[in-house]
């Protein structure tokens, strides 16, 4: 049997549903074909194979590469002289005064070219690959005007030029009122609905919409609007939600069918039950709820109890979570949130694909998936979780 890629004296850790836990498979061999998985089991029942290439793993752990399914990495400006400005006792009102806060990174994103724009974000972009990611999400949301949003977008296409990964990009006009409409809400959302959604759809700038349902956002009633524009069009949805208040986001996106509802710290058993019934997946952003210091916890437990599917992303931003470690992400699940660390690891994977519509595709090891990898020089999975900072990543695979 020919094909492309061996590997072989690897443990997997396929996360195959079909399998308890992580599905692993100590003394495992994984083959490779036209960038996809040709075979996966253990040693002793792997056909022969003829290989273009051998890679033996020495007994390290080899797991599907890592997504990160909620990022909004791609931005121009720097906020770390606010950071450093608030610590000095500057209130959030000052700040905004003096040009600071989320209107800062708007005004930066909407002078910058789209070359400028992938070229600040490929630092961001190289942690996340340092990581073991393959697959990274990425939201538009600093440009809130159709020129800049669109940039945003194409600059974000353009990192997979730049780099090994694939990147999926969300239109999240949604994210917040841009400055020439703060007397004009309706105008906004009438721009988002006929003329923003309807182009992203046509140009298929992004596979997703998303929105922010939030008192300081969109309200319900609005994202509601933006949920219709985008079934339309035929674009499934996805919700930041229930984050610092319970809007009722959950139920909402729910209602929508959304791929995923992310954050999550405020929704109540309504809406993890329209959740379960929906199939949305729970994305927790525990770097968010760190630099915001945040203390009401995701409902884990109702989560466990309903079988909503659990991620974990990095939500990397310039204001409330300037974090490029998805391992740290899942630290901070595990610490924070108190997800197991079967959890965390299906949540940074398998359940992470599913938030982006890629189950059939991704996130997993099984025949037909794409051969995007990662090999791990660890003793066991809990190690990824367990520490911070340690980079234990020994190779990486896209299409392998
Ligand atoms: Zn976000």
């Amino acid at each position: 049997l020919r094909v492309d890629r061996l590997f072989t004296d690897v443990r997997l850790a396929t996360m195959d549903p079909a399998l308890p836990g992580l599905g692993v498979i100590e003394d495992g061999v994984l083959a490779t074909r036209d960038g996809r998985i040709a075979w996966v089991g253990p040693r002793r029942e792997t056909p022969a194979f003829e290989a273009r290439e051998t890679i033996r793993g020495e007994g390290r752990w080899l797991t599907p590469g890592l997504v990160d399914c909620h990022t909004h990495m791609v931005w121009a400006g720097d906020r770390a002289d606010e950071f450093e400005r608030r610590l000095e006792g500057a209130s959030y009102e000052e700040i905004a005064r003096a040009g600071g806060g989320i209107l800062s990174t708007v005004r930066a994103t909407r002078a910058a070219t789209r070359e400028a724009l992938a070229r600040s974000s490929l630092p961001r972009l190289d942690a996340l690959l340092a990581d073991g990611v393959t697959t990274v999400e990425v939201k538009s949301g600093y440009g809130l005007e159709p020129a800049s949003e669109y940039r945003q977008l194409e600059a974000a296409a353009a990192l997979e030029s730049e780099r090994t990964v694939r990147i999926v990009r969300t239109f999240l006009g949604a994210h917040t009122l841009p400055p020439e409409f703060a007397a004009d809400r309706e105008g906004y959302v009438r721009l988002l609905c006929e003329e923003m959604i309807p182009q992203v759809a046509r140009e298929r700038l992004a596979s997703a919409i998303d929105a922010f349902c939030e008192r300081i956002a969109f309200t319900p009633e609005e994202t509601r609007r933006v949920f219709e524009a985008a079934r339309v069009q035929g674009l499934p949805v996805k919700l930041h939600a229930d984050q610092l208040a319970n809007t009722g986001g959950a139920a909402l996106a729910a209602e929508f069918g959304a791929l995923s509802a992310d954050h999550l710290e405020y929704t109540d058993a309504a809406g993890v039950a329209a959740m379960a019934r929906a199939g949305t997946v729970a994305v927790l952003l525990p770097g968010a709820f760190h630099c915001l210091r945040e203390t009401q916890l995701p409902p884990v437990e109702s989560f466990r109890r309903a079988g909503v599917p659990v991620a974990v992303a990095t939500d990397c931003n310039p204001g409330t979570s300037p974090l490029v470690s998805l391992l740290l992400a899942a630290n901070m699940a595990a610490t924070l949130f108190r997800l197991t660390v079967t959890e965390c690891l299906l949540g940074v994977t398998r359940n992470a694909a599913r938030a982006l519509g890629l189950a059939d595709d991704r996130g997993t090891l099984e025949p037909g998936k794409r051969a995007d990898l990662a090999l791990w020089s660890i003793e066991r999975p809990a190690e990824l979780v367990y520490m911070m900072g340690a980079r234990p990543l020994a190779g990486r695979w896209v299409g392998a």
